[in-house]
């Protein structure tokens, strides 16, 4: 027998957006199973049975699971857009290219450090979803002068010039001059950027060492990855609250 699994995770889980994405392809009619409509999000499905968003046909979810952890260096775009490249999946061994590997989050082209890939839906969203607060570290140079109250506007929580939805407060810790350590809990595009210029400072180096509570292995040099090992990955899905 077939193990039976939610519609709405199925779909989730066969990379056609995230959970209440799918839930909405449902709600909307877009969805069918062995030729049917299914308009019920919980509906029972397996994964024998033939399953269309949009009329085309979906293929089941991988089940094996493979999550990795890179060193991401300068250079490469977390994206899966070739005019794009030098891309970080590109840098995949053989056989991991056709896995279904995505990186957790992003790091823009010049942020260097920790990057998780999976293909395993459930635990990317876990990772990624703002209300789980996973807390990011990174290491910042800065050229500039940050603000006096720097460090209390960003446990606040900065608004940004150009988005009027606060960030959640986090963590500034300034070292030597020009040098910073910053704990952010969600993923904003360009975050730890914009929040240094916010301050006043233009950042000249990024780097992530931190992700929940596990930090960049030491024996990872820059473009190396590996299989992520069972107390890595509960160490970077540890969340604050
Ligand atoms: N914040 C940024 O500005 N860039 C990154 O790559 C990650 C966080």
């Amino acid at each position: 027998m077939s193990k039976t699994y939610r519609l709405d995770g199925w779909l989730a889980e066969a990379d056609q957006g995230s959970r209440s994405e799918c839930r909405k392809l449902i709600r909307k009619g877009k969805v069918s199973v062995n030729g049917e409509q299914e308009k019920r999000i919980n509906a029972p499905v397996t994964d024998v049975m033939i399953i269309e968003v949009n009329g085309q046909f979906v293929r089941a979810p991988r089940r094996e699971a493979l999550t990795v952890v890179m060193h991401k260096p300068v250079g490469l775009a977390c994206s899966n857009d070739p005019r794009e490249a030098p891309l970080v999946n590109d840098c995949l061994p053989a056989e991991w290219q056709n896995l279904g590997l995505n990186t957790v989050g992003r790091l823009d082209r010049a942020t260097s450090g920790l990057l998780l890939l999976t293909n395993d839906g459930s635990l990317l969203h876990r990772l990624i979803h703002p209300k789980r607060k996973v807390p990011k570290r990174y290491q910042i140079s800065y050229s500039g002068q940050l603000k006096g109250q720097s460090i209390q506007l960003v446990a606040d929580g900065l608004t940004l010039a150009d988005d009027p939805k606060p960030c959640l407060p986090a963590e500034l810790i300034l070292q030597t001059e020009g040098q910073a350590t910053m704990v952010i809990h969600e993923g904003r595009y360009h975050q730890v950027r914009r929040m240094i210029q916010c301050l006043g400072g233009e950042v000249t180096d990024l780097h992530r060492d931190r992700l929940g509570s596990l930090d960049l292995p030491k024996d990872l040099e820059p473009g190396s990855m590996r299989e992520i090992r069972a107390e890595e990955l509960i160490a970077a899905q540890q969340a604050d609250e």
